[in-house]
């Protein structure tokens, strides 16, 4: 039996899963305050549970907590739990007597993030979850595993700045998504919510309330962007978009979609990303966080139908969608070669002309280029592809043949206008093989 438990600013609801995976029981309680209540109000739902299920104390196969709050995973130790009342509890420890196995704790939209994934029919294995709640953050599944991060705040996306001119928001920043596309954002720009606030500023628009209108208008356009910024830097098959800013369903998710339909009207780049397809509703989150907090301590499982692949070494990247020619070689190691050469012909020092001589530009570029590979300790011939982004300089089919003449590699160079460079300025992104023995 192992259960879960989802500790939330004022319910915590726990659930014991079977070895089936059925809801075998269920509880309820207040959420206490300050580390010391928080940590009895979580203990005295473990005993509702034990009573329910006729566990002896101590005998769950694991407990798994969802809890708002930066969490160490490792340690299980909780912080900045801001909403709970208090800075630090080491509640993985605290809890470690209350199971005979693990006792996982994790970010309470993490583990809405993984119980979705994992109970939810039609779930591909990369999916993110953005809770537009209180807050606004996303828990990230990746090849069926959570993305947390090397300080555990990975998908906290709503601090990032997207307004110069917005207002100051709790971590201290200004104009952060969070302050436009959240609970908060909303009872902020628009106090007259209520109880359902989303349900109340939907009824207020749609009755021709100009201003509720606009704060609406604000309110999907930030939830359009935080779905943007996690496709396009994730690029999960799907965003699940859950949270109490989403409890009137459906009206919400077709305008967050119509906003991203609108944003690709003129960008044949996001056409071809169908963002607005992409999205799904969640269910109501306080069970998939509960469900995924029980699943926690099964992640790691490798009986698991879903086991744990092989992880990726840090220092070298293999990457299947990179050429390997000839089969040669065993290691692909990505050096992405940034090389920024203002004034690369040999410009007249007394008029500042640079001429577009392409012979002498390329030379002096690859000069560049080959210095900078040394750092990493290859060469030019280790160059597989390349990516050269030019500032105005002309003709680049002159440049991309003198390149590929010099450069001893049957990949074609790339070459694209740098839209943030300015003058005479090349940027090369390089990648590069370090051949070692097959084998
Ligand atoms: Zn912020």
């Amino acid at each position: 039996m192992r259960i879960g438990i989802d500790v939330g600013g004022t319910k915590t609801h726990a659930i014991a899963l079977d070895d089936a995976g059925r809801t075998a029981a269920q509880a309820r309680v207040a959420t206490g305050r300050g580390a010391g209540g928080v940590l009895e109000s979580t203990r005295s739902v473990i005993r509702e549970l034990a009573t329910a299920t006729g566990t002896p104390t101590g005998g769950f196969e694991s407990v798994g907590i969802g809890i708002p709050g930066i969490v160490d995973f490792n340690t299980g130790t909780v912080s900045h739990a801001v909403n709970l009342g208090f800075t630090e509890l080491d509640l993985g420890r605290q809890l470690a007597t209350d199971a005979a196995g693990p006792v996982r704790v994790d970010n309470d939209v993490n583990a809405a993030a993984f119980g979705a994934f994992r109970t939810l029919d039609g779930m591909p294995d990369s999916v993110a979850y953005l809770n537009v709640g209180t807050g606004l953050a996303a828990g990230v599944v990746v090849d069926g595993h959570l993305v947390r991060g090397s300080h555990g705040t990975a998908g906290e996306i709503g601090h990032i700045p997207v307004d110069p001119a917005g207002s100051v928001c709790t971590c201290g920043q200004r104009g952060c998504l969070e302050t436009v596309a959240s609970g908060n954002a909303l009872s902020a720009r628009w106090p007259a919510g209520g109880e359902q606030p989303i349900v109340a500023l939907n009824a207020a628009a749609d009755a021709g309330d100009a201003e509720a209108g606009r704060v609406r208008d604000a309110l999907v356009d930030g939830i359009a962007t935080a779905v943007q910024v996690l496709l396009l830097t994730l690029d999960t098959d799907l965003v699940l978009l859950g949270g109490g800013m989403m409890s009137d369903g459906a009206a919400t998710l077709g305008r967050v979609r119509e906003n991203l339909a609108a944003r690709s009207v003129h960008s044949p780049f996001l056409a071809s990303l169908h963002l607005p397809d992409r999205l799904r509703l969640a269910p109501p989150s306080s069970t998939v966080c509960a469900v995924g907090a029980a699943l926690l301590a099964s992640e790691d499982d490798p009986t698991h139908p879903i086991p744990r692949r092989t992880p990726m070494a840090k220092t070298a990247h293999t990457s299947d969608a990179l050429p390997r020619p000839g089969g040669a070689y065993s290691h692909l190691v990505e050096a992405n070669v940034f090389v920024y050469t203002a004034g690369f012909g040999p410009h007249d020092p007394a008029t500042g002309v640079i001429p577009h001589g392409i012979a002498a530009q390329t030379e002096a570029v690859l000069r560049n280029l080959s210095t900078a590979l040394g750092v990493v300790g290859l060469g030019l011939a280790d160059v597989v592809k390349t990516t050269v982004h030019l500032a105005d300089l002309g003709d680049f089919a002159e440049f991309d043949a003198a390149y590929s003449r010099i450069i001893p590699a049957p990949f074609p160079v790339r070459t694209t206008v740098g839209s943030t460079l300015r003058g005479m300025l090349v940027e090369i992104d390089a990648v590069a093989v370090h051949q070692t023995a097959p084998g």
